[in-house]
């Protein structure tokens, strides 16, 4: 095990060597996303229902949304519509920067807090949201579940990355057109675990539409869930 951590450290070492990391905002060295650009990073200025899309206090759908096809609501951190939020976002998905799951997180964990909903989710079970099997083994690894586990450390939960799998293969949300995106995604996922009276917490990098979250609140309901949330880092 140790032999194995040492190897690894060094393979690390030798990484910052070929290719030096640095602020993916300001280019500052050292580390992906500074401190100061973490801190400046846009933070959304209100939470929206996944159903109307206007402003929702707390993230929780409005008693006129909710439904057994939809979320209960719904936080996020930043706003994916700003141009640095969005560079930090794909990169953590597309160039394998795991380490940025940690900040992600961080800014999620501060505005569940904002919310007042720090003691909110003691009882929930965080489920990321399932890549299909082969975008996974090509992406190497699903990026939902990388800030799942931050969040649940931080939360002091358990993860259960078994209890929904993507069956179908769909096109990425953010290529369709709002209204496409709902056919896209429909019957995507299937139930591989018990969810019976459970309380979920879904997490993702992004939430757009809202149209996946609804799906999985969906077949999560079906199969006797109590509460489904999503938590994503960004709204766009
Ligand atoms: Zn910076
Ligand atoms: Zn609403």
């Amino acid at each position: 095990m140790k032999y194995a951590e040492g190897l690894k450290k060094l393979g690390n070492a030798i990484l910052d060597l070929l290719f030096p990391i640095s602020c993916l905002v300001c280019g500052s060295d050292g580390t992906y996303l500074c401190e100061k650009c973490f801190a400046k990073l846009a933070r959304l200025e209100k939470q929206e229902c996944l159903v109307c899309q206007k402003s929702a206090p707390y993230g929780k759908t409005h008693m006129d949304c909710v439904s057994k096809n939809t979320v209960d609501g719904s936080i996020a951190a930043l706003s994916y519509k700003d141009r640095d939020v969005f560079s930090v976002i794909r990169t953590f998905k597309y160039n394998f920067v795991s380490d940025l799951a940690r900040p992600l997180s961080t800014a999620l964990i501060q505005e569940i807090h904002n919310q007042n909903l720090s003691d909110y989710f003691t009882d929930f079970t965080v489920v990321p949201v399932p890549l299909h099997s082969r975008r996974q083994n090509w992406r190497g690894f699903n990026q939902a579940l990388l800030l799942a586990e931050k969040l649940a450390d931080k939360l002091s939960l358990q993860v259960d990355n078994k209890l929904v799998t993507r069956k179908k293969f769909t096109q990425p949300q953010t290529t369709l057109k709002a209204e496409d995106r709902k056919r896209n995604i429909e019957n995507a996922f299937t139930i591989t675990g018990d969810a019976a009276n459970k309380k979920i917490l879904l997490v993702d990098d992004v939430v757009t539409s809202g149209s996946t979250a609804n799906e999985l609140a969906k077949l999560l309901k079906q199969n006797h869930a109590k509460e489904v949330w999503i938590l994503t880092a960004a709204h766009g």
